[in-house]
């Protein structure tokens, strides 16, 4: 996509938007793709969470992906987008039995994250195949919030727990069909990544009934120059070859499935937001935003760090800035980053914004969820609409005795 793109999209939608890339998600989706080419059988579950819009979720099916997903209303708009229930996995941590019970009823691959659970289902619908999520206590990456397997995570049954699993599966006589791992977010070192895959081999080598061993995601992309960058190429060759050689010791043909999320759709997105304000105090100049955490929380949240383009002025001479909110809170999306001289009115584009973006989104300060558009085939394709006035009082309920105005002042371009 191209600036005038950006800007023509800005125009026709009004800004804060939401752009998306059919083709960055199609080359992503393909480049993982070829990095396993070696294995025989692969399944790509794209993480619903990252990127939730059901227009997203066609355009990977499309490409052959199925979907990864973490709660009974992910699982159906995977429905609802037409995804079948057969290439769906479901990956939830802490969610009651019945949650489970429920999804497991659709037809979708259950994976269970804990042994008070397991042993219960296991108990109540011994003839249903479950995968088990394992925790290899393995640190992937130095973020301890997005870092998902080291000891002290809340996730999956772990290693030293085999045994009682072991057990609860001879008891209740129920059929484990995958071996899951997901280890964090970033995958910086791909001999470390490797370990904790010899955890999972060790782990499915104790049963006997396997179809697919899972991976996970950890694919990290990189935000910044200079920014480290998982090598697809170098882990898929490594993976591939020790996976093959896993599969014939094993003797029975295995799925080698991944979730990413991050790798997928991060790259694709840009979220459009319009300078309101430009603001000099004595020690900085903030440019506010028509925007603010409430659409785009991850700055605040990760620390995480999105470039920011002046696509109205891409030329101008660079000059530093303070990327700020509208919010009635600190909402600093950028300190100090050196960005095209901004006037007032300026369209900027933050980069990376695919993934945990629109998708962690909140009405905070009651202002709407932005507009959703996806870039393909050359044409903008507008894929959800901004929210209105009455999306906010939809759920609402006036004071007993009381009744709502009709008449609201219409704001609709706050
Ligand atoms: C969030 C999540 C993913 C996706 O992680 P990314 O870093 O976006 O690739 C995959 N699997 C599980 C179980 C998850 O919770």
């Amino acid at each position: 996509m191209t600036h005038k793109d950006l800007l023509a999209v800005a125009k026709e939608y009004d800004s804060p938007v939401y752009v998306y890339d059919a083709a960055v998600i199609q080359s992503q989706y393909k480049r993982l793709k070829n990095a396993f080419n070696k294995v025989e059988n692969l399944r790509i579950n794209y993480a619903v969470k990252a990127l939730s819009n059901i227009a997203i979720l066609q355009l990977l099916q499309e490409q052959g992906a199925g979907l990864d997903t973490v709660s009974a209303q992910e699982v159906r708009l995977g429905l609802a987008a037409g995804v079948p229930a057969e290439h769906i996995i479901f990956t939830p941590n802490g969610v009651s039995l019945s949650e489970i019970e429920q999804v497991a009823k659709l037809g979708v691959q259950i994976n269970i994250d804990n042994l008070s659970i397991l042993e219960q289902f296991g108990t109540r619908h011994p003839k249903t195949p479950v995968c088990v999520r394992i925790n290899p206590h393995v640190m992937a990456g130095g973020n301890a919030n997005i870092s998902v397997g080291h000891i002290d995570s809340k996730f999956g049954i772990s290693i030293h727990q085999i045994p009682l699993l072991l057990r609860i599966v001879e008891n209740t006589g129920m059929h484990i069909n995958g071996i899951h791992m997901h280890t964090g977010s970033d995958i910086l070192d791909i001999d470390v990544f490797l370990h904790a895959a010899e955890i999972l081999f060790d782990t499915a080598s104790h049963f006997e009934n396997l179809e697919f061993l899972d991976f996970g995601s950890g694919f990290k992309v990189p935000y910044n120059e200079g920014d480290i960058e998982t090598n697809i190429e170098e882990l898929g060759d490594k993976l591939a070859t020790r996976f093959n050689a896993f599969e014939k010791d094993y003797g029975k043909p295995l799925t080698l499935a991944f979730e990413p999320g991050k790798f997928l759709v991060s790259a694709a997105g840009r979220f459009l937001v319009s300078v309101n304000v430009v603001k000099q105090t004595t020690s900085t100049v903030f440019a506010q935003v028509d925007s603010g955490f409430n659409h785009l929380i991850r700055p605040m949240l990760y620390g995480s760090q999105h470039h920011i383009h002046n696509i109205s002025n891409p030329e101008g001479r660079e000059r530093f800035y303070s990327v700020v909110g509208y919010i009635c809170e600190t909402d600093t999306f950028a300190s100090n980053r050196r960005i095209a001289e901004i006037t007032e009115g300026d369209i900027l584009a933050f980069e990376n914004a695919g993934a945990y973006c629109f998708s962690m989104a909140s009405n905070y300060n009651s202002r709407y969820r932005p507009a959703e558009v996806l870039f393909i085939d050359g044409k903008a394709q507008l894929i959800r609409e901004r929210e209105t006035f009455e999306d906010l009082l939809k759920h609402q309920i006036p004071l007993q005795g009381k009744k709502m105005e009709k008449k609201t002042a219409s704001t609709e371009n706050a």
